[in-house]
Order: C-alpha cells, then structure tokens, then sequence
C-alpha cells in the first residue's frame, strides 16, 4: 500500500499530505466513498459540519477497524455557529456526528468578516486544544489582514491555513504569508473541482509522464509542499489521486503550471462571504 508522506505541524502534529475531501457527497453515499478512501490507503479525511456528511464518515471511520491514532480527522465550524459558546456547542455535535473523542483538526470554516466573531470563536478552539479534545488547530478561507488579526490577538497560531489553491489560483501571497508565520497551507479545491484538467500545459506533462492531468495537478502541489485533499466518488479515481508518488516533476514543468495561474476561483471570496 502506498505510504503517504507526512507534513509536520507547528505544534509537532504530523498530517498526512494527501488526504480525502467529502464535500458534495450527500450523507448517505459519504461512508461508500470514505471507505473506498480508506480501504485504498488515504488515512486523512476532510468533511465540515455545513456539508451534513460527518455521520456518514464517522460510520465508515468505524466499521474500517483502522487504528484511531492511524486516522486523521478534519471538520469545520460553520459561519452561523461562530462565537465563544457556539463554537463549543457545535464542536460537541460534530464531534458526536463522527462518533470521535477527540478531533485531529479543527477549522474555523470561513472569517465571515462582516459577523466580525471569528476572534471569540478562536478563545473556544484554544479551550479545546488545551483541553486535549483537538490536536490541531486551523483556519480556513483566511486572507493576510484575518490572519494576521488572528496572530496579534491570540496566544496560539493556527497550525494549518487551507484555502482555495490549485494551478488556476496560486496564492502567491498567501503561501508567503504561510511560510512566514510557520503554519501549513492546506488546498482546497486541488483540482478546481476538475477545470484545470483540460490546460494544455497540463495535459502536455501528463502525456510526458503517462500520468493523468489529476495526477499531474496533484504532483505539482506536493512538490510545492501543500496539503491536498482531493473528492472523488469514483472509485477508480480515488486510487488514481492516490499513486502520485512514483514520478517528478522537473522545474520546467513545474515553471510551465505556475505560468496558467489566472485567478480562477470556484467558491467565493473570502472578503464578500458571510
Ligand atoms: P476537487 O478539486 O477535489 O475536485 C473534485 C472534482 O474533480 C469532482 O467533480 C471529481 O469527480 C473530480 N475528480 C476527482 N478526481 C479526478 C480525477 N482523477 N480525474 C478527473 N476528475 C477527477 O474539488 P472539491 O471542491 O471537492 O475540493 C476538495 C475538498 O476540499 C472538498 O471535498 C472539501 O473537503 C474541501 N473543500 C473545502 C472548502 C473550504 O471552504 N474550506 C471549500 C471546498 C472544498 P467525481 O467525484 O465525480 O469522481
């Protein structure tokens, strides 16, 4: 089985690079994929409270007989739980939903500027971490200005920012930001949600290769160290996202996807989302 390599944290958490993402799959088809993911070797899963799939990744997490401390879990507060005691109370219900104790990582789903609470629900998942009950902590859809907001104000620096990041949406900036402060960028949306596949530049090193351009996008991101956690509900593409650790990319190939950069986003913007 393929070895998945592993991303170490600011707190020491190590994550795996390459994870499974679960949004879009209704509650119902979730543990189907999950299990398909995990039985093809993906150990980190990705879901969020607003996606209403927790329960069915918490059945497949169950019924795999994997090693809890094997697993790495990932869930996000939804914008309307955000604040000191929402925050609380939906980690209590999402946690329940998975059928967890404890939590591998939790994200604030979206600053939502303009509900301006994302600093007290940020006092909340400190609690949480020093209670033992999350080994990690993040946030997600973050731009500098929320980040570094965060930084000046707390006592504990997220460990992991995912954001929206593939070759159409590099996040140059963002990805400084990141390596400066020392917190891990995470990518959401790694393969556009498949409208980059199609890029000529992509397709070409794919051929190269005899890769798929999935594999190639996929490629391209851990050679630029990000976490990825890519959604499929085909199960030959779920082991497809999986076997990306036997080719390199070379620089130019690598210089050829940074020059398709062309701020293409699939979800909203961080600054108008609330
Ligand atoms: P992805 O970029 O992972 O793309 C998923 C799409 O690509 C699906 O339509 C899938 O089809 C298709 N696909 C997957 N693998 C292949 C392949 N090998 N070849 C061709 N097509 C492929 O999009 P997501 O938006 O799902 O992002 C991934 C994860 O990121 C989410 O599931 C979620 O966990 C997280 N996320 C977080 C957000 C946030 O705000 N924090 C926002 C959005 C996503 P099919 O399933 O039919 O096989």
């Amino acid at each position: 089985m393929t070895t998945i390599p592993t991303v170490k944290l600011n707190n020491g958490v190590e994550i795996p690079q390459l994870g499974f993402g679960v949004f879009q799959v209704p509650d119902g088809e979730t543990a189907t994929s999950v299990s398909a993911a995990l039985e093809a070797g993906y150990r980190s899963i990705d879901t969020a409270a607003i996606y209403g799939n927790e329960t069915g990744v918490g059945r497949a997490l169950a019924a795999s007989g994997i090693a809890r401390a094997e697993l790495f879990v990932t869930t996000k507060l939804w914008n309307a739980d955000q604040g000191y005691d929402a925050t609380l109370r939906a980690f209590d219900a999402s946690l329940a939903k998975l059928g967890l104790d404890h939590l591998d990582l939790y994200l604030i789903h979206w600053p939502t500027p303009a509900r301006d609470l994302y600093l007290d629900s940020w006092k909340a998942i400190e609690k949480l971490v020093a209670d033992g009950r999350i080994r990690a902590a993040g946030v997600s859809n973050f731009q500098p200005a929320h980040l570094q907001r965060l930084l000046d104000s707390s006592e504990l620096a997220p460990a992991v920012s995912q954001i929206e990041l593939h070759p159409g949406l590099q996040q140059s900036e963002l990805r400084a930001f990141h390596t400066d402060h020392g917190i891990a960028t995470e990518a959401w949306s790694p393969l556009a949600q498949g409208s980059v596949l199609k890029d000529e530049a992509i397709t070409t090193i794919a051929d190269r290769h005899g890769k798929s351009p999935a594999q190639v996008v996929l490629r391209w991101h851990l050679q630029l160290g990000n976490i990825v956690i890519p959604k499929s509900v085909t199960p030959v593409r779920i082991r497809e996202n999986l076997d990306v650790f036997d080719f390199t990319l070379t620089g130019d190939e690598m210089t050829a996807i940074a020059a398709t950069d062309r701020d293409l986003r699939t979800g909203p913007h961080p600054d108008q989302f609330n």
